[in-house]
């Protein structure tokens, strides 16, 4: 446990502090605590469904009924769950000026309901429907009902606008993430080994151009032997809070009540 001159939770706030130009990059892990499994765990949606045959564009394209069976289950878990305190800390640290965007690799868009604004989705959101024959775009919310296959104005089924195995990043998503992460100066990787490529990447560009990693996970990474300098070992929000309260307290705004030192 944190002790003394060497508390990695200190050190890291410090980090946060001096710099103030920090960039977050989130993964399934950090949307554990409000409901979503990771889709590779064993509670996951790939324990259930084979990628390979529910979420390739080939799949959708040849049976996108057959997709809609795992999508639906999908939008039934992102549309129920509710930001938790770890996307609301991030969300605070934006309103400090310590985080200035969130790059996330999740497609539930729990980081703009808990009030973050300046999000990168680089997988896409479950929140839009997308018609891959008219590319006319829709609310999920308001376009599908469970049980139910949403369809275009034009009569063709709508693909949510996440990106499925076998599509590439949107590359304006593409390009702001590595924008980002080239001129961060400190890169914070949340809830996530990001082993997936591309995003796999954008730990390596961050530290290159001389930014410090700061990862918090509750199990060591692929990432904590290689890019990371401070691992935080926790849950997100357990984690979050920690920081948040030890940049509080540095925090030298003045506030209403004066401080004493
Ligand atoms: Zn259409």
């Amino acid at each position: 446990m944190p002790t003394g001159g060497s508390d990695p939770v200190r050190e890291a706030a410090r980090l946060l502090a001096e710099r103030r130009n920090a960039v977050v990059l989130t993964g399934a892990g950090i949307s554990v605590e409000s409901g979503i499994p990771s889709f590779r765990g064993s509670q996951g949606m790939w324990a259930k469904y084979d990628p390979m045959e529910y979420a390739t564009l080939h799949a959708f394209m040849q049976s996108p009924r057959k997709v809609w069976e795992m999508l639906s289950e999908m939008v039934s878990v992102c549309g129920g769950a509710a930001p938790n305190a770890a996307h609301a800390s991030l969300a605070a640290l934006e309103e400090m000026g310590v985080v200035r965007a969130v790059i996330t690799q999740n497609v539930d868009g729990l980081h703009q309901a808990a009030g973050s604004r300046r999000v990168i989705e680089y997988h896409g959101s479950m929140e839009e429907l997308i018609c891959v024959h008219c590319w006319k775009r829709y609310l999920t919310r308001e376009r599908w009902t469970p049980g139910a296959v949403p369809l275009c104005d034009c009569d063709e089924i709508l693909k949510p606008n996440v990106v499925l195995f076998g599509e590439p990043i949107p590359w304006l998503a593409q390009e702001v993430a590595e924008e980002e992460a080239r001129t961060c100066g400190v890169l914070m990787v949340i809830g996530t080994s990001a082993q997936v490529s591309p995003a796999c990447d954008i730990p390596r560009l961050a530290k290159d151009a001389g930014a410090a990693v700061v990862e918090i996970n509750p199990e060591p990474t692929s990432l904590t032997a290689s890019v990371t300098d401070i691992h935080l070992r926790g849950s997100a929000s357990g984690v979050l809070r920690l920081l948040l309260k030890e940049l509080s307290l540095d925090d030298e705004t003045p506030s209403s009540e004066s401080s004493g030192h």
